[in-house]
């Protein structure tokens, strides 16, 4: 079986496209949460995943549009995206968003938007937060979002030292025993310096996983959210990767 892995999608319709596009025929895909917040296009995106066979968990900005987390937590562009994709979304988009469970389990492998351990809201960016989160799934594999940034934390078994790794792109990695936490990084607004779009194919009967980039028009994206009034330094950190 092969899914496709898309996180942090944040209403960029280009971006997304782009993955599709890139990523070819798949048999399901999974979303990691965050589909709308930041970016232009709110309700196509919802639309377009559930055109999909799919599994998807909410991120803390799909929880902000639905008034479940308190906006004060945000930045203010974040915040000021966010009531702008409030007023955008459709009833039924709306709907759709409530619908999803906070964690899924498939198989040997579980999603959390942020953390096994708070799916909402911590961030995964190191070995020692990740370490603390090792109990907190029982899959080999769990994959996360969030911190818009591609790594993979492995450990021997839930007990054992925690060690961060690159991904390499394009590079098929088989995770046939150990513990691990997967980010694929961000389809509409990756921080890891690197403006491409970031995405992730999954095989969970090998256990593979491959992680890959692709262009999109950034431009176009941004001539949206200019014609949206979307905030200046939201529009402008596309192109840098930030
Ligand atoms: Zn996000």
């Amino acid at each position: 079986m092969r899914a496709l892995v898309v996180s942090d999608i944040h209403s960029n319709l280009e971006a997304l496209t782009a993955v599709l596009d890139d990523a070819g025929s798949f048999d399901v895909l999974w979303c990691l949460g965050d589909i709308v917040g930041y970016g232009p296009d709110p309700n196509a995106c919802i639309d377009l995943i559930r055109s999909f066979e799919h599994t998807a968990i909410p991120g803390n900005h799909d929880w902000g549009v639905l008034g479940k987390l308190d906006l004060a937590d945000f930045n203010s562009d974040a915040r000021q995206a966010n009531l702008w994709t409030r007023q955008q979304l459709t009833p039924d988009a709306r709907q759709y968003l409530e619908s999803l469970p906070e964690t899924q389990v498939l198989s040997d492998i579980t999603l959390a938007h942020g953390s096994p351990r708070y799916p909402i809201w911590e961030y995964l960016l190191y070995a020692s937060t990740a370490a603390l989160n090792m109990s907190h799934f029982s899959t080999r594999v769990c994959l996360v979002g969030h911190t818009h940034v591609p790594v993979l934390f492995s450990a021997e078994d839930e007990n054992a030292h925690v060690e961060a790794y690159a991904l390499e792109e394009r590079h098929v990695l088989t995770l046939s025993s150990g513990r691990h936490i997967l980010n694929p990084g961000s389809v509409g607004q990756p921080r890891d310096g690197d403006p491409r779009a970031s995405y992730m194919l999954v095989d969970p009967e090998s256990m593979s996983f491959e992680l890959r980039r692709v262009e999109y028009p950034i431009a176009r994206t941004q001539a949206r959210m200019r014609e949206s009034a979307l905030p200046n330094r939201l529009i402008t950190r596309l192109e840098l990767g930030w």
